[in-house]
């Protein structure tokens, strides 16, 4: 049985301040959640929000992290830097990540080692473009990603997966659950595929891209689906409403 785990990935939204008080207003209203909880607010945010959710049910994560434990990075924030603040999570290889700063499936495969290596829970993100997915390409690109992105992992069942079309990400326009469920079912059977069918059976596959209050429901009751990644909707006092799904 595989536990539902619900992230919110808070993206570069809400300074220290900010971040203080969302976690004032979320931690209460999550407090009862039967899923996994975790929140993911900017580098800068993490000490803080990790001091604030001690004592309870939710989980900080980070976005991003460097492979390297440190050196001429300029920029960069190492995994070993995010285990000394208590973060326990981290986000990988998110589309915007991939998009904008030109990240490999070679670097989140490191990112994902490494993280593994720390104790760190790595969220790798995966998904196809629009162009991709309406020229039939969707499943031999989420299929690579996984395959470079997820190799050479002592222990993927503490992997956690997001498959993330990036055509529904930020736009409100949702996959529907059965476009969801097939995609997250490439996901488990590359794992398969690598790993084994019973280690694949163990993976948590969230879904994400425009997920909210109302459909967050539907999707979680396919059964690929174990979760979601939550953007736009994860800095809302509504989020508790998805997490309570
Ligand atoms: C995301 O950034 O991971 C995401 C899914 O965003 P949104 O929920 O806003 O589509």
């Amino acid at each position: 049985m595989r536990k539902p785990i619900i992230a919110g990935n808070w993206k570069m939204n809400n300074d220290v301040n900010e971040t203080e008080a969302l976690m004032n207003t979320l931690l209460p209203l999550v407090a009862d959640a039967k899923a996994e909880v975790v929140f993911c607010p900017t580098y800068l945010g993490l000490q803080k929000a990790v001091e604030m959710a001690k004592n309870s049910n939710v989980g900080i994560g980070a976005q991003n992290m460097h492979f390297e434990k440190s050196g001429a990075f300029t920029g960069e924030i190492s995994g070993e830097m995010l285990v000394a603040v208590g973060v326990t999570y981290v986000i990988i290889g998110h589309s915007e990540r991939r998009q904008l700063f030109n990240e490999t499936d070679e670097a989140v495969n490191k990112k994902a080692i490494k993280a593994l290596s720390l104790g760190l829970i790595p969220i790798v993100c995966c998904g196809e473009t629009l162009e991709e997915r309406e020229s039939g390409q969707a499943e031999a690109k989420v299929v690579r990603q996984m395959e470079l992105g997820l190799k050479n992992i002592d222990d993927i069942t503490k992997v956690v997966v997001a498959y993330e079309p990036i055509w529904a990400i930020g736009t409100g326009k949702t996959a529907s659950k059965e476009e969801a469920d097939e995609a997250c079912g490439w996901v488990r059977a590359t794992i398969a595929k690598l790993y084994g069918e019973d280690a694949a059976q163990k993976v948590r596959i969230q879904y994400g891209g425009s997920v909210n209050p109302g459909n967050v429901k539907e999707l979680m009751a396919m059964k690929n689906i174990d979760g979601a990644l939550v953007g736009g909707a994860a800095i809302k006092a509504s989020f508790a409403e998805i997490v309570k799904f």
